[in-house]
């Protein structure tokens, strides 16, 4: 019955594109970042001074064309945890004003007195976790307070006693030994034992004395059983021991904690990368539906409900539930997609509309770093349980049907195939040709192609599809959007510009 190609699709992407207008704004000034960091240097109050650097964080622009940047600030070197910063700029990128809690320009010496081993065994002693152990260690300055000080940020992972994972940050003075401060970086109170990601902490919320998948730390996204149900939202999954599912199929929650997870990884990607506050930049989350149909090979995103579906795959053909990491993060990409560039889901459009949803879904997988699904460049690999991925991105016509290189006819293809180009073209960007630990990435022209990373690739992407990409914008004007994406974040004659063109000339599209 289902011998049709599995694909991840997108539903109603192009019927609601009028209602992308929301997040649309007029062509705003160049590089506010760079605007925004001589802002602060040339005026009074922002805390300023010599020895410091800046890392954007994100930037939202309102309709009028005012920006607000948000950025980290660096002490010679070393991250200043409390300096970050939001510097407000006009239409015209003329200044505002800035936003933050720092009260006085760090000035201390960054030697330590203290070892690191002496800091680890004092966070050691900060937690209660089982199984504790030292995680990483770094140099900050904790300028929380008044008077900025230097110090270890101790990161120790462990598992509490109620199975929920643990991942303890500790401040420790690094020159009197004390602990200045500690927090638990795993949010959420509740664990769940999912299928393709191991055990996770999931976002709940105590309510009537069950424990709820609503996440309240991210918009309230909620996740619910369809229970074999097509349409509505079912029954949201609760809990009275705030621990969801048990690993194995035969818990119905396991893959509801799979979705959750993967919506909460998906969130914290674009508001941690580029200060985006969920699908649509307002705060609000949409939800996820589980165990919908029998048997259905497929997820998808849907902009009427504002939510994600996933099948339970088929387990006779061996299909797995279609809730891992990189699926989540593909669908909930479609909705991004949908509320910036409004990308038109047929055509040349359509593949990039794909592709946009493959090379985030990617860039989600690797920001989780979860080692039961670790990241790669690889689309639905956790689908099968031959291991079999539905799409490559070094070669995309591994998979029989995508498409390596743009050529006229790519625009006839089916959109989970014409994506291939544009897959092709970020793996180049990210990776480079040729062999590697990936992959092994050819070029249509001949050409060598040395990569940049995927995070400068990411964010190139990302710039180019919210402030340059449109409905109907096709390959040339991707080429086009991404080359003017990396001139305002690395400068026209930088190497990750002229990186752009050479990927773009390797996958044929000039
Ligand atoms: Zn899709």
């Amino acid at each position: 019955m289902r011998r049709t190609p599995v694909i991840l699709s997108g539903l109603a992407v192009a019927a609601l594109v009028a209602a992308a207008g929301a997040t649309a704004s007029a062509a705003p000034p160049a590089d506010p970042f760079a605007r925004a960091v001589g802002h602060l240097k040339t005026h009074s109050g922002t805390q300023y001074a010599d020895g410091q650097t800046f890392t954007l964080r994100g930037v939202v622009t309102d309709a009028d064309g005012a920006q607000h940047v948000r950025m980290h600030r660096y002490y010679q070197g070393l991250p200043v945890l409390g300096g970050d910063l939001v510097v407000h700029l006009d239409r015209g990128g003329a200044y505002r004003g800035a936003s933050q809690t720092l009260a006085a320009a760090p000035r201390l010496d960054r030697a330590p007195r203290l070892s690191a081993q002496t800091a680890g065994n004092a966070a050691l002693a900060a937690s209660t976790a089982d199984s504790r152990a030292v995680a990483g260690t770094q140099l900050v300055v904790d300028a929380d307070g008044a008077v900025a000080a230097l110090a270890y940020e101790v990161v120790v992972a462990g598992v509490y006693a109620d199975s929920t994972p643990s991942e303890l940050h500790v401040l420790v003075d690094a020159t009197s030994g004390r602990v200045r401060d500690s927090w638990e970086a795993v949010q959420g109170d509740g664990v769940g034992h999912t299928f393709h990601s191991g055990d996770v902490a999931v976002g709940t919320t105590l309510s009537g004395g069950t424990y709820q998948l609503n996440d309240a730390a991210r918009g309230g996204h909620k996740t619910y059983d369809l229970n074999g149900g097509t349409n509505g939202t079912g029954t949201l999954f609760t809990s009275a021991t705030n621990a969801f599912g048990d690993g194995t199929l035969a818990n119905r929650a396991t893959t509801g904690a799979d979705a959750h997870y993967g919506a909460a990884m998906t969130w914290d990607f674009y508001l941690n990368t580029f200060g985006r506050n969920g699908i649509r930049n307002d705060g609000v989350a949409a939800f996820s539906r589980v165990h919908y149909s029998a048997n259905y090979v497929n997820a998808f995103w849907d902009d009427s409900c504002f939510c994600m579906t996933y099948g339970d795959g088929n387990a006779a053909q061996g299909w797995t539930p279609l809730t891992s990491l990189d699926v989540a993060g593909h669908e909930m990409s479609h909705g991004v997609t949908s509320n910036t560039a409004g990308l038109r889901y047929s055509g040349e459009s359509g593949g990039l509309n794909e592709a946009t949803s493959d090379i985030f879904g990617t860039m989600v997988e690797f920001y989780a770093a979860n080692a039961n699904d670790p990241g790669d460049y690889l689309i639905g690999e956790e689908l099968r349980t031959n291991g079999t991925p539905l799409r490559y991105m070094d070669k995309p016509s591994k998979d029989g049907a995508s498409a390596d290189c743009w050529s006229s006819s790519v625009k006839r293809l089916d959109v989970h195939y014409s994506s291939g180009v544009a897959n092709h073209f970020f793996y180049l960007l990210s990776v480079g040709s040729g062999a590697s630990s990936w992959g092994n990435s050819p070029t249509c022209n001949g050409s060598t192609v040395t990569g940049i990373g995927r995070d400068k690739a990411a964010a190139i992407w990302y710039r180019a599809l919210t402030v340059y990409m449109t409905s109907r914008t096709a390959y040339s004007g991707a080429r086009t959007a991404t080359l003017s994406a990396a001139a305002d974040l690395y400068g026209a004659g930088s190497p990750e510009y002229s990186t752009v063109a050479a990927a773009w000339s390797a996958v044929s599209v000039s």
